[in-house]
């Protein structure tokens, strides 16, 4: 039976990895992507971690898990199914089809990007959707290109689109953006890119690839199409934590009820990173709740 498993591998899960051996803990890391970093893979630039200015997020994934290697955590390429309680802790099933035997998990699953759920938007992922600016983004060199969404992801792609793409329409439900003041003011100053306010969009439409757009004007109820190579989706992110819906405590979003901590309503399980309510969701704020939950736990064990 190990002490502690880590479920997921993005800053949150390697952060506690390294605490928790440097605390002698007897521990696994449980990647299911098959690689390490979790969202932080796909970003361009992240300009906020201390000491690491400009760093590529891909090179961030990289210099965390050699820190992890270096400390020979061991990791497991399964995805955790289910969880259940076991004598003296708790059973994880896993898709390998494996059961792990742990006193205690940390769960740091993270989120993924929330879909549209429209029309099309299934049939022309990868055909002209995208849900990654700064993955996609290349193959829109001089094409026109739509962004969904009014917060910071969605201001950081249509700027980041702006410098390849002849046009962005930065496509929002509301008048007012949700995003930084200081990028809306980057946004507004864009020759390129066009702000479609109170507009929502209805289909995404197209032949082999993406064509056009339906949209829907909700204030003046006028409908109509926009031509677009590429549909940039970028409304929000869901956390992954449907295997333990109903198991812990979440709010009315999914994400897993705890403070900084990492304590969740049930006893051994802990909760890391992007999948916790909290206010400010970042790599530098991810780190550190790993190397909470994993002083939550060195507590907890010492109790048993
Ligand atoms: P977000 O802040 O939740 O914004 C999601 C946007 O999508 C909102 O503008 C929302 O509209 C819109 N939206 C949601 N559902 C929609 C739907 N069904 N149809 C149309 N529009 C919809 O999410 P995010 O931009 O992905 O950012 C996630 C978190 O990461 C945020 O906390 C953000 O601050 C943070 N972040 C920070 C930085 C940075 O500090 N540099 C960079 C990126 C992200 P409404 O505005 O009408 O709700």
């Amino acid at each position: 039976m190990f002490d502690v498993v880590i479920v997921g591998s993005g800053p949150a899960g390697l952060g506690a990895a390294i605490y928790a051996k440097r605390a002698m803990l007897d521990a696994v890391v449980i990647e299911k992507a098959g690689y390490s970093g979790g969202q932080i893979i796909n970003t361009d630039d992240v300009d906020n971690y201390l000491g690491l200015s400009g760093i590529s997020g891909y090179d961030m994934a990289m210099s965390f898990r050699e820190h992890a290697d270096k400390l020979d955590v061991l990791f497991k390429d399964v995805e955790v199914t289910n969880i259940a309680e076991e004598t003296g802790g708790y059973r994880l099933s896993t898709s390998g089809g494996d059961d792990i035997l742990t006193k205690t998990v940390i769960l740091a699953t993270g989120a993924n990007h929330s879909k549209l759920n429209v029309t099309g938007e299934d049939k022309y992922t990868g055909k002209g959707v995208s849900y990654c600016a700064t993955c996609d983004g290349a193959f829109y060199r001089g094409k026109e290109v739509a962004v969904i969404g009014g917060g910071d992801v969605a201001l950081e792609d249509a700027l980041y689109l702006s410098k390849i793409a002849s046009k962005v329409y930065l496509v929002h439900r509301r008048d007012e953006l949700r995003g930084a003041k200081s990028l809306q003011d980057k946004v507004f100053a864009a020759d390129n890119i066009e702000f479609v306010k109170d507009t929502v969009v209805e289909a995404i439409n197209g032949e082999i690839k993406v064509t056009d757009i339906d949209v829907l004007n909700v204030k003046s109820k006028e409908a109509c199409k926009i031509k677009v190579d590429g549909v940039f989706i970028a409304v929000g992110m869901k956390p992954n934590t449907e295997f333990v819906n109903g198991f812990v405590d979440m709010d009315e979003k999914g994400y897993i009820k705890a403070l900084e901590d990492g304590i969740t309503s049930r006893a051994g399980i802990f909760v890391a990173g992007d999948a916790r309510t909290k206010n400010l969701r970042q790599v530098i704020t991810a780190v550190a709740d790993g190397a909470n939950c994993v002083a939550s736990v060195e507590k907890y064990l010492n109790l048993l």
